[in-house]
């Protein structure tokens, strides 16, 4: 098939639009998506200037999503005195998985030319995931421990590099799954808080002061086109699955998005437009009874609703 655009040979076919394009058209049209969603969700603030710049912290762990969002942020942004794009990994303590994704995250900051800065659980926290996974104290899988943690060092590195926003890498897979397991989860306070934690545009959120926003400019983005994107323009994506990975209803999730994407394409952008419009009217129901009872923890001073906080309470059942 040829480019619906300029007559080239087509790299891709998107079911969902009906669109055929080349690789230079299709790697335009992601950048595209990702420019639109900035400027969607308000991601520069009016009151942004060179005297007055925005420091954007991305959690670059290395895979396809991060490298590919840091990549077009970059490039829209690296003449723009007004954002400075810091990459920050996490390093679980996964033998073999993270290494070589650090090494994928150093090259492209190295070619970039940005800041990179690395935090292990293991220098945090005094813990390996490799060890946590062994031990298993409180019989859970390993996502739900790392989730806690990486949302933990996220969450505090992003205060320390003084960051104004903290964006990750999730694509429209990830958003249209998220949806789903709350969707079916039932649990609408839960939605209320994913929008004002990092959806909508950062006008219409609630933020609390507390934490730093969070962003997702890669959400209008399918996980094939991202994984395509990265590699026609040669990017130091790594790409191999976690050996701990244990997400086992995400996974069930994903299958059933895979199917129905298949029969009924624009099924993903039409539960993420969707759940979307939801969660800002639910956000709005909401306002206000967020925050009433948080409170620093006795042991770390990180912010939470209980008196130890979880990441507190799961390293003292590892020890
Ligand atoms: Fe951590 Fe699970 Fe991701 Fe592996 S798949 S890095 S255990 S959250």
């Amino acid at each position: 098939m040829d480019c619906n655009r300029c007559g080239n040979e087509a790299v891709m076919h998107a079911a969902y639009s009906g669109a055929h394009l080349c690789a230079e058209h299709f790697c335009a049209s992601v950048e595209k998506r990702v420019r639109r969603r900035v400027r969607r969700d308000d991601l520069v603030p009016k009151d942004a200037t060179p005297e007055n710049p925005q420091t954007w912290v991305v959690g670059l762990s290395g895979g396809k999503d991060s490298v590919v969002l840091t990549q077009v942020l970059h490039e829209t942004f690296h003449e723009d005195p007004r954002i400075e794009l810091i990459g920050l990994t996490i390093h679980e303590g996964i033998e073999g998985y993270r290494d070589k994704s650090l090494e994928a995250c150093v090259d492209l900051a190295e070619d970039l030319g940005i800041r990179h800065e690395v935090v292990s659980y293991e220098d945090e926290f005094g813990v390996r995931m490799d060890d946590v996974v062994e031990d298993d104290p409180e019989n859970m899988a390993a996502c739900a421990y790392c989730g806690v943690f990486r949302r933990d060092a996220l969450s505090r590195y992003a205060e320390e590099l003084d960051a104004d926003l903290l964006l990750t890498g999730h694509n429209l897979d990830d958003e249209a799954q998220t949806a789903m397991m709350n969707f079916l989860e039932g649990d609408v306070e839960q939605i209320a808080k994913h929008f004002d934690a990092s959806l909508g545009p950062l006008s219409e959120r609630e933020i609390q002061e507390e934490f730093v926003p969070r962003a997702k400019p890669l959400r209008d983005v399918p996980e094939k086109e991202v994984a395509l994107y990265a590699h026609l323009r040669d990017l130091p994506a790594h790409i191999t699955e976690c050996p701990h990975s244990s997400e086992a209803y995400r996974g069930e999730i994903q299958r059933l998005l895979y199917g129905l994407e298949e029969n009924h394409p624009g099924t993903r952008h039409s539960i993420v437009a969707g759940y979307e419009e939801l969660a800002s009217i639910v956000a709005d129901e909401y306002a206000g009874d967020d925050g009433a009872d948080l409170r620093e923890c006795v042991e770390c001073g990180s912010t939470t609703t209980r008196t130890v906080c979880r990441k507190c309470s799961l390293l003292e059942s590892l020890a």
